[in-house]
């Protein structure tokens, strides 16, 4: 049907560019349903590459949709407050008993705001926040005077007591007494700088240690003294051996903590008692 052509003449009115061309005489009759196909055509291509374009579009809106409702039910928003309340109130407790124990300098700002205002989306701000809080809490806490100078028995405490010489009489004790073993290695309780290693009367071959601005730790009666005046020194280090040099009455630890030059009981940094 399309053999038979008709020549079209397209004449331009003041030019001599007139154009020439053979078209089927059939379209050229039927042109309407010509035009009708081709507009159905195009509308058809335009309708279906747009559903295509708005299901890809929807589908990756829907995972994604997916993923953050399955984010959201994992996390317990309530049970992540509790826990930021807890880690806040046990900063506190640290906090206070650092404090009592002299160590002015610490920051006390809690999170603030857990209560009112948490949005998830702060997340990393609050982990970092906490991040950093910890790192100063234990860079402090290694610099405290803590636990046991010698792990033995506890045999004088800090206060008044008989005059373990004459067993008569009462007698300031400005320390505590562990009983032990001749030769038996000492150790100290905390970060700091021997700042005295030497003979020191009545507490004999003796070392005191500086923490901080305001603590001290004083090791008397030692056998011998490994460290030397001015060496820095970490918690737990060796610094001589027990012994019962000075006035002592056999083997035995005498250990002071001071405080703004002032010996306090060393029982309150002994033990790790949050009261
Ligand atoms: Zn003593």
């Amino acid at each position: 049907m399309f053999k038979h052509k008709t020549s079209v003449l397209i004449a331009n009115s003041k030019e001599k560019n007139t154009i020439v061309r053979q078209v089927p005489t059939h379209i050229i009759v039927h042109w309407r349903r010509y035009a009708y196909y081709f507009a159905f055509i195009t509308l058809s291509l335009f309708l279906v590459s747009g559903y295509l374009v708005f299901q890809n579009t929807s589908r990756a809106y829907k995972d994604r949709l997916a993923r953050a409702n399955y984010v959201q039910s994992q996390i317990d928003l309530q049970k992540a407050l509790t826990t930021f309340a807890s880690i806040d109130s046990g900063i506190y407790r640290i906090n206070t008993f650092l404090q009592e124990r002299g160590l002015e300098k610490l920051k006390l700002d809690n999170v603030g705001g857990v209560d009112e205002g948490f949005d998830i989306i702060h997340i990393n701000e609050f982990t970092s926040f906490y991040d950093n809080q910890l790192a100063d809490m234990e860079e402090t806490l290694l610099k405290l005077p803590l636990g046991k100078p010698y792990d033995g028995k506890v045999n004088s405490l800090y206060g008044y007591r008989r005059n373990p010489f004459t067993n008569k009489g009462a007698e300031f004790h400005s320390g505590v007494d562990f009983r032990g073993r001749q030769g038996d290695s000492i150790r100290a309780t905390g970060n700091g700088i021997v700042t005295f290693a030497g003979y020191n009367g009545g507490y004999g071959k003796c070392v005191v240690v500086k923490h901080n601005e305001t603590l001290e730790t004083l090791y008397g009666h030692l056998k011998q003294i490994d460290v030397k005046e001015g060496q820095k020194i970490q918690s737990g280090d060796h610094i001589g051996l027990m012994g019962s040099t000075g006035r002592s009455t056999g083997p035995h630890l005498h250990y002071e903590v001071i405080f703004n030059g002032k010996k306090i009981n060393p029982l309150k940094y002994i033990s790790f008692d949050l009261e």
